[in-house]
């Protein structure tokens, strides 16, 4: 109706919100807490809106706002209220009287640039959420035609990526996590990667949340997993292997099941291997994760908080699981060489993890300052382009130290002299 209404000249915006973290809400603080948190999320949108628009929830945490702006200011307008809304959506709520941060990713569509019909803008706004996700949330984008086009390589994707998975295109990357008080290796991080055969190597920002949503990612997990055995033959025999584990494969028991199994038959200790969890793998069923985390290690197998720091409810999931491990995302440890601020917080962390009895490792060290930091607040182990870059298996093996691979007692040492030519 309002696109009806247009004077000559003018134009629309079309605004789609999606709440970041809103099911975690509900999982950690149940959904009384969370249908209050949609009250007060509507009427502060209401208030930021004022009268410039008009704004409706369109199911779930998705809401609308469709606001109507003068061409010839074109999408700075349109751009100063988006940065608004999104700066006052990520002060926090108070719901039920516990104080909740949540924040927003916006997607814009404008028409007629885009489109001027109902459906096409609320396709362009959908299609812009999504590239605001992906940005890393708590921001909004307007809608690019190459954005389409994205979208479209995704839907090609994933029609190819069962194929892929059955037909061995999904092979194991490896990166080394040094122990930072000997500079030894002490495990690999198994880090997939797709040997398409038309669009090259591709990382898992790609396929794995794809492979998530198929529910292929336990066959994707254990078709890599088959590659890490048949690899870990020609390794020497104390490297350890970290795999990553997606939110929702924790309660899987039958993966577990073949994991071990692969580990007996290609002869690797349990204690050789490493689970790194997300946070939001554990957050549906606290209680539940905690008891098989605990079978796990009581199997002999290490298990890691991946990305610490960057999810919901970090801490509170150190007091309810006994993890061996946390890993210290990269987003924080980057800074650290340049930024006091960012280096208290890495220190406050390598401190939790000290206090709690855990292991801590630093993900993306990429230069020597930082890692001079780390070792200064006693980070157990560093990973990151300053040791090495994931590698194939191939180039694994030929970067390391002659005679390593058959002499289970000689320890490899890595530092940014010992690079793949060596
Ligand atoms: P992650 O677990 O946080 O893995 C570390 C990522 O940081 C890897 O990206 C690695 O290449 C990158 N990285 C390591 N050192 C540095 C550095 O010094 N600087 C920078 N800028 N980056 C560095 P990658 O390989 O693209 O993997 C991305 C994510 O995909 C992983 O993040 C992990 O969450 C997920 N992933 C990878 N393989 C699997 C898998 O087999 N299963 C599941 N469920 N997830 C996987
Ligand atoms: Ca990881
Ligand atoms: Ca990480």
């Amino acid at each position: 109706m309002m696109i009806a209404e247009l004077p000559q000249g003018g134009s629309l915006a079309v605004m789609l919100i999606d709440l970041d973290e809103f099911k975690t809400v509900n999982d950690v603080h149940g959904h009384a807490v969370g249908d209050d948190l949609l009250c007060a999320v509507a009427e502060r949108l209401g208030a930021t809106l004022a009268k410039h628009g008009t704004v409706a929830r369109l199911g779930g945490d998705e809401f609308v706002i469709v606001m109507p702006f003068a061409t010839g200011k074109d999408k700075d307008e349109v751009s100063g209220f988006a940065d608004r809304i999104v700066s006052q959506m990520s002060e926090p709520f108070f719901a039920q009287h516990r104080r909740i941060c949540i924040g927003i990713s916006m997607g814009i569509g404008t028409c007629p640039n885009n489109g001027s019909t109902a459906g096409a803008l609320l396709h362009a706004a959908d299609v812009a959420k999504f590239r605001a996700k992906e940005a890393g949330r708590g921001t909004f984008r307007f809608f690019e035609p190459n954005m389409d086009r994205i979208l479209r390589e995704q839907a090609e994707l994933k029609v190819e990526l069962r194929e892929a998975i059955a037909g061995g295109q999904i092979v194991p990357f490896y990166q080394p996590l040094i122990d930072l008080t000997t500079r030894n290796v002490d495990a690999f991080e198994v880090l997939a990667r797709w040997e398409h055969p038309t669009r090259g190597l591709l990382t898992p920002g790609k396929f794995i949340s794809l492979a998530e949503n198929m529910k292929l990612i336990t066959p994707l997990t254990l078709a890599l997993f088959r590659q890490v055995c048949a690899d870990a033959r020609e390794r020497p025999k104390h490297y350890r292997l970290a795999l990553n584990i997606s939110p929702t494969q924790l309660p899987e028991a039958a993966l577990f099941v073949a994991i071990t199994a692969m580990m007996r038959e290609a002869d690797i200790a349990m204690s050789r291997l490493e689970i790194e969890l997300t946070e939001s793998s554990l957050i549906e069923d606290t209680q539940q994760a905690a008891r098989i985390i605990d079978g796990l290690r009581a199997m002999g197998i290490t298990v890691a908080l991946d990305d610490f720091g960057i999810g919901y409810s970090s801490l509170y999931h150190l007091r309810q699981i006994q993890f061996d491990k946390v890993k210290i995302d990269r987003s924080f440890v980057q800074s650290i060489g340049h930024d006091p601020r960012a280096a208290s917080f890495v220190q406050a962390m390598i401190g939790v993890g000290h206090h709690l009895h855990l292991q801590t490792t630093a993900e993306g060290i990429e230069d020597a300052e930082v890692l001079a930091k780390l070792e200064e607040f006693r980070c157990t182990f560093g990973q990151g382009f300053f040791f090495a870059k994931p590698m194939s298996g191939p180039d694994i093996r030929r970067s390391m130290p002659r005679g390593a691979i058959n002499d289970p007692e000689m320890h490899c040492t890595w530092s940014p002299t010992l690079s793949l030519a060596a």
